[in-house]
């Protein structure tokens, strides 16, 4: 770039001890050259200055690291009201879900819209430019900019985001719609009235549309998994579910009995002609068409050899919740066994009501204590480029590269750190709380 045009602010050369573009190797003493809220050049400070036009303003962030703002894979922003009501560990999933119940029916609608503004704060504060949040319907639909009954018909395309938040510091969301019906034939039956009635006046003044996806194998009928995976493969959306998380699933899909079986019939939900079908998670999502590189297994910690052998010829994305898992007693994802096949992973926070906060660097921090094994760069990607990769907003978050958006954070890099653990040091100074935003003018 060479000229401004007139009346625009300056570009701004942010120079930095590190760049840490996560898509290309870190550079020291680097720069980046942002303008109109943009990434326009990330380079070596002399050469991105050399190039940069006349009138472009420096700031220096002395020691930290510039690094692209954090991608959480997988919440539920509207649980965020639960914050510390339920103590943890829990000591099983069984356990858990009557307690979510009991408290999700207590919480009116002032609560739910108030615990999703205190979570997009959250997560804000801790550095997260962009999130997967999963609703039930209260994700804010009618109170921001967030609409979808024309996506949701099936009419027309959609963008899917909704943002939020100061210009320097915004968050965008990917909102899937989570579908609950396992006595239900199709997606729309599975889509509340009243909630189609609200969106339809949101998407009046928005232009944002949310994604109705399945919760899990065994809250949803297979003709909801297929129709919804259908719908989004067209439109080349992401799809998201939960997946092997506990043993009661698996049990489920094997003979049709036990926890899941009795909560359906519990609700209502339970439908009698179904048969088990003898087979895992992933086995049963493959036979229903519903795996392929747009698909995110969210959970996955009950995984047979042959189930990560599938998701890896599939090209899926692993979304691991390790401090959740914890926290239900679920049990430990073998996040090694996905890397080493080379399996796209990430990670999310999962809500306020199986963790406890929002912090992506925090869950990247536990992962890294609890998997000593694992490569903390593989971790960094697992906040950044992977989750914007499968989530679709790839050209806007997730690395430092032209064309993205200048969302960034400077986090203190101490003396004495190299290459070699500057992968380390920006996840443990992350969770510690020791960065800022980087602001761009966005005019
Ligand atoms: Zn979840």
């Amino acid at each position: 770039m060479n000229e401004l045009s007139p009346g625009s602010k300056p570009p701004e050369i942010h120079r930095a001890e590190w760049v840490v573009p996560v898509s290309a190797p870190p550079l020291r003493n680097g720069a980046v050259l942002t303008h109109r809220g943009r990434v326009i050049a990330a380079g070596p400070f002399a050469a991105v200055r050399r190039d940069s036009p006349a009138g472009a303003r420096v700031t220096d962030h002395g020691r930290a690291a510039l690094f692209p703002a954090l991608v959480n894979a997988h919440t539920h922003l509207e649980f965020s009201a639960l914050r510390g009501k339920i103590p943890f560990p829990q000591p099983c999933f069984r356990e858990w879900i009557p307690l979510l119940f009991v408290l999700r029916a207590g919480m009116g609608p002032q609560a739910v819209d108030e615990g999703l503004l205190s979570g997009e704060a959250e997560l804000l504060s801790n550095g997260t430019g962009f999130c997967a949040d999963t609703t039930n319907g209260w994700a804010g639909v009618g109170r921001g900019p967030v609409g979808a009954a024309e996506g949701l018909s099936g009419e027309s395309g959609c963008c899917a985001f909704a943002a939020c938040g100061p210009a320097a510091a915004r968050l965008e969301r990917r909102i899937f719609l989570e579908l609950l019906g396992f006595n239900l034939d199709s997606v729309a039956a599975a889509i509340p009235r009243e909630f189609l009635t609200r969106s339809r006046e949101a998407a009046k003044k928005e232009d944002t549309t949310l994604i109705p996806v399945p919760h899990s194998v065994y809250s949803v009928s297979p003709a909801i998994i297929a129709e919804s995976k259908e719908w989004t493969r067209a439109r080349g959306l992401p799809f998201s579910i939960h997946v092997a998380e506990h043993l009661d699933e698996i049990e489920f899909l094997q003979g049709g009995k036990g926890f899941c079986r009795e909560l359906l019939e519990m609700v209502g939900r339970w439908d009698p002609s179904w048969t088990p079908p003898g087979k895992t998670p992933i086995e049963y999502l493959d036979c229903l068409g519903a795996l392929d590189s747009r698909t995110l297994l969210v959970h996955a910690v009950h995984m047979t050899e042959a189930d990560w052998a599938l998701a890896a010829k599939r090209d899926c994305t692993v979304v691991f919740c390790p401090r959740s898992n914890r926290n239900l007693s679920s049990g430990r994802p073998w996040i090694e066994k996905a890397l080493s096949l080379g399996i796209s992973c990430a990670l999310g926070t999962d809500s306020l009501a199986s963790n406890t906060d929002l912090s992506l660097f925090a869950e990247a921090a536990f992962t890294l204590d609890n998997h000593p094994s694992i490569d903390p760069q593989k971790v960094i990607e697992m906040i950044t480029v992977n989750p914007a990769r499968s989530l679709g907003c790839k050209s806007d978050f997730g690395s430092i590269e032209p064309g993205a958006k200048a969302h960034m954070l400077a986090v203190e890099i101490q003396s004495g750190i190299d290459e070699s653990n500057l992968a380390e040091a920006l996840i443990q100074t992350g969770k510690e709380g020791a960065w800022k935003w980087v602001s761009s003018a966005q005019s």
